[in-house]
């Protein structure tokens, strides 16, 4: 460790033993990390060409005020994405608050009284059933006299599919898929998988929309829902497509009629994409979604990184060290409150914001145990940023993302090492 960037980390609080057994991971995962290089190779080429087919300008790059009618950067970044995920139309705005509101639009735009909404793929992010009303709550789909119904995964994680078969009836009109595990245990969805069952339930009954909620998948892999007949993708800005530097918003790209639909929600009805001004925030839409396929390389790096750590220690990982990825979350089970706490405080103390504060779990609002989270991020809540959060109950496993450079998600998970192995929890 007497190099130059040897003694950095030893200055930033790392040991010889977790730098040596950190290296010798890493040493092993470069034909892994190549394949991850490839896929962000393809999707570099296919920003800049949506880029350049959408001819960006410079004008591109300055806001509207006021209602924002003529917002020519907004217009064409819409196009933009639109092209990126090989779409009818796109809807991207800072309007759109989060992933959830995203969601939310998507869903109430597209759906009306009497119809039914299905999930193939069981129960759907937390935030999601209050959006529904699988938790009552005002304003979801429920109170507008929209049903849901669910079918689970089985138990290997595969589509049940007679069951998907016999949900579907004449009232069903949208189906959503999601392809990230999200909190959950399930295996995280590939894009072709998605496009088998966006075919099977195709086949049924061809006018059901499929939306995909694509958080933490974009640029994952070279290919996107859309390309395997989803009529829509929706996602948030502060995950990955925003690159890091979006400070806010949310997307929806798919069919014409689904995004204007939603368009109409958002803003008013006669009104639609017309108007809603982009004020000073293009040039960082712009600028993300350009950096986001290698962000997102950098994340996935990251997430393989530790996986290969943890499950070396002993420790359960989802993915585990060797399977393909389809989003940037990785998992660990350490089994105890004191692993947990220990990987968050690591987490924390690795931030370029932020770096000395300790986080500390507490009794977060919506849910039925302790949480702890690890932040320090430049975009408040950002999660393609590093971060981690873990609730203090059973299993006692962690869940974490992200990093802006694989430099920094690399540093972050040897900070969470030197913690575990500082706290006497593991000994190398
Ligand atoms: C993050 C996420 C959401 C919700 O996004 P927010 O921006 O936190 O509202 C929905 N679905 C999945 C799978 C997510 O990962």
């Amino acid at each position: 460790m007497n190099t130059e960037t040897g003694n950095i980390y030893k200055e930033l609080g790392i040991s010889d033993k977790v730098y040596q057994f950190s290296k010798e991971i890493l040493d092993s995962l470069s034909t892994r990390f190549a394949e991850i290089d490839k896929t962000a190779e393809y999707n570099q080429l296919k920003v800049i060409k949506a880029m350049q087919d959408n001819k960006v300008s410079e004008a591109c790059l300055l806001g509207t005020t006021g209602y924002g009618y003529n917002d020519l950067g907004r217009d064409t970044l819409e196009a933009v994405y639109a092209s990126v995920f090989h779409a009818q139309d796109a809807l991207v705005r800072p309007q759109i608050t989060c992933g959830t509101h995203a969601l939310a639009l998507a869903l109430i735009s597209n759906l009306r009284p009497g119809d039914e909404l299905l999930s193939p793929v069981g129960k759907p992010y937390d935030t999601l059933e209050e959006v529904i009303g699988i938790r009552p709550s005002k304003g979801s789909l429920a109170e507008y006299g929209i049903t849901y119904k669910q079918i689970d995964l089985l138990a290997d994680g595969s589509f049940d599919y007679e069951n998907i078969k016999n949900a579907i009836n004449e009232k069903t009109r949208l189906v959503t898929i999601q392809r990230s595990k999200g909190y959950q245990t399930r295996p995280t969805l590939s894009v072709q998988k998605i496009g088998e069952l966006v075919s099977f339930i195709k086949k049924i009954k061809p006018d059901i929309i499929c939306m995909v909620d694509n958080c933490y998948g974009e640029f994952v892999e070279r290919l996107e829902p859309t390309d395997v007949g989803a009529d829509m993708v929706v996602g948030s800005l502060i995950k990955n497509p925003g690159g890091g530097l979006a400070p806010i918003g949310g997307y929806i790209a798919g069919k014409r009629e689904c995004v204007e639909n939603a368009a109409y929600r958002l803003t008013s009805p006669g009104l639609g994409k017309e108007v809603g001004a982009s004020l000073g925030i293009l040039k960082d839409f712009y600028q993300g979604l350009f950096l986001a396929p290698t962000v997102t390389a950098g994340a996935l790096k990251g997430a393989v990184f530790a996986a290969n750590v943890y499950e070396r220690l002993g420790f359960k990982v989802v993915p585990n060290a060797t399977e393909p990825r389809h989003d940037i979350i990785q998992a660990v089970t350490f089994g105890t409150p004191e692993g947990v706490i220990a990987f968050c405080k690591g987490i924390q103390a690795a931030a370029p914001v932020d770096s000395f504060v300790t986080p500390e779990p507490w009794d977060m609002p919506g849910y039925d145990s302790k949480v702890i989270m690890a932040a320090g991020a430049f975009v408040s809540g950002s999660s393609i940023e590093l971060s981690a959060d873990g609730p203090i109950k059973p299993p006692y496993a962690v869940y974490f993302q992200g990093g802006l450079t694989f430099e920094h998600a690399r540093f972050g998970i040897m900070k969470s090492l030197q913690s575990i192995v500082d706290a006497g929890l593991v000994t190398l």
